[in-house]
């Protein structure tokens, strides 16, 4: 189908209201994404980065494109539709992703919506649509899957905790403004039972980020060091000993709500990039691109059906899950395809420009950089375990307290 009629089939079967929608934000998209942002986003240095990515920021926000997910009162308030459209022009005009706002938008605004007072939404909400950035501290060397043996400590003192310990693999922690850290408060609780959540503020005088250099050569990725940290009590967010809770939604907004956008990016850019740069005659080649093209239609009804239960209350605790693990390793296949078919230049012409996802089109990096989304938030094993605990109702394994 060409792309002129796929978009008469799309528009034929939307609301009129919805159809204007696509047409006000296809008109956006082509007065405001810079139509050079791949070249001068390749080599950017982090300043060039930051900055970069602050003012696109900026710009969808003035829209009202940055936050469709959040709550109306909040400067959201899309339809699940709304933003189907909304993700679909914005990967079809090969936007720029949004990187560093990511946690901000999604893991820390879903813990502050499900967990914090009005206090932390009224002081943080507005300050992410300003472009704070935010990092999540949840994982140490000692506990990643098993995060609940996490071991940095937060001890009262006073209106304040004090914290220690090490934070590993923090996402832009380099960047970051805020940090959502997880503690044990009480060592002698179950471990489930011992660990809170706070708000960290990462200009605190004892916080100590490390950069680690990743397989690519970025370092986005940090270490946190955290030495006698003091927080205030009013940043726990929850009740004391009870941050396994609320970190469910944090992790809850990892394997579910941000896959609607990239389900799409998935869907067109990534789909796109490959039929370009695929010998589409041979007939093996073929036979594998409808395979994915079928996959990611699946995967879109999976996220759409994911957001629209989540509205209405009745999603399965195991959807998040099964959201992310076909997302991450349906990515991988195609990354790695890319690679297979992108010959010697997929694997001499290594430059991915900053501010896309890992379907830039520069597979071998992409491809890399796919392990991104089937380790973190929990690993693909891990998801196969909720799926099957939560989701099919099979006995739990026999070390999960
Ligand atoms: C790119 C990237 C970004 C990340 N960003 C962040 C971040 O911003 N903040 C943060 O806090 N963390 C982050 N992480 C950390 C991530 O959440 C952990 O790496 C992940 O939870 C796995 O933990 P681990 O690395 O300790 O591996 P391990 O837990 O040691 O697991 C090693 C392997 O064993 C398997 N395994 C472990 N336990 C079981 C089990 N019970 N059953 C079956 N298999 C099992 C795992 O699936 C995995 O394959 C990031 C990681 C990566 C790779």
């Amino acid at each position: 189908m060409s792309a002129e009629s796929e978009d008469m089939h799309q528009e034929a079967s939307e609301s009129r209201a919805l159809v204007q929608f696509r047409h006000q934000v296809r008109q956006w998209c082509v007065e405001h994404i810079p139509p050079d942002w791949r070249e001068t986003q390749t080599g950017a240095d982090d300043e060039q980065f930051v900055a970069f990515q602050k003012q696109w920021f900026a710009e969808l926000h003035s829209a009202g494109y940055a936050v469709p997910h959040w709550p109306a009162e909040w400067g959201g308030g899309m339809s699940v539709a709304e933003q189907v459209v909304l993700y679909q022009e914005l990967a079809a005009h090969d936007a720029p992703r949004l990187v560093l706002a990511f946690v901000g938008i999604h893991h820390a605004a879903s813990t502050l919506l499900v967990a914090g007072t009005e206090e932390q939404r009224q002081r943080h909400l507005p300050a992410i649509l300003d472009g704070e950035i935010w990092v999540q501290g949840f994982s140490e060397p000692e506990a990643g899957s098993d995060l609940a043996s996490l071991r940095t400590t937060a001890r009262k003192d006073g209106d304040a905790y004090i914290a220690n310990g090490q934070k590993l693999w923090a996402s832009g922690g380099k960047h970051a403004d805020w940090c959502l850290l997880l503690a044990r408060t009480d060592p002698d609780a179950p471990k489930r039972k011992g660990i809170s959540y706070f708000l960290l503020d990462m200009t605190t005088s004892g916080v100590e980020v490390r950069p680690i250099r990743n397989a690519i050569g970025d370092s986005h990725f940090c270490e946190i060091f955290l030495n006698d940290v003091s927080i205030p009590a009013a940043n726990l967010i929850g009740a004391e000993n009870d941050g396994w809770r609320v970190a469910q939604a944090t992790l809850g907004a990892e394997r579910g709500m941000t896959m609607l956008e990239l389900a799409e990016r998935l869907g067109n850019a990534g789909f796109r990039w490959l039929v370009q740069s695929a010998p589409v005659d041979d007939p093996i080649v073929a036979d594998r691109l409808a395979q994915f093209e079928t996959e990611i239609t699946g995967l879109r009804g999976l996220c759409r059906k994911v957001v629209e239960d989540n509205e209405n209350g009745t999603a399965s605790p195991a959807d998040a899950s099964i959201v992310k693990l076909f997302y991450s390793e349906l990515l991988q296949r195609m990354t790695d395809f890319g690679a297979e078919i992108g010959g010697l230049p997929a694997h001499t012409e290594l430059a991915k420009p900053a501010s896309s996802g890992w379907e830039s089109g520069a597979w071998v990096l992409d491809f890399i950089g796919s392990w991104e989304w089937t380790i973190p938030g929990g690993a693909s094993e891990i998801q196969r375990t909720i799926i099957g605990e939560r989701g099919l109702g099979l006995p739990r394994e026999p070390s999960a307290v």
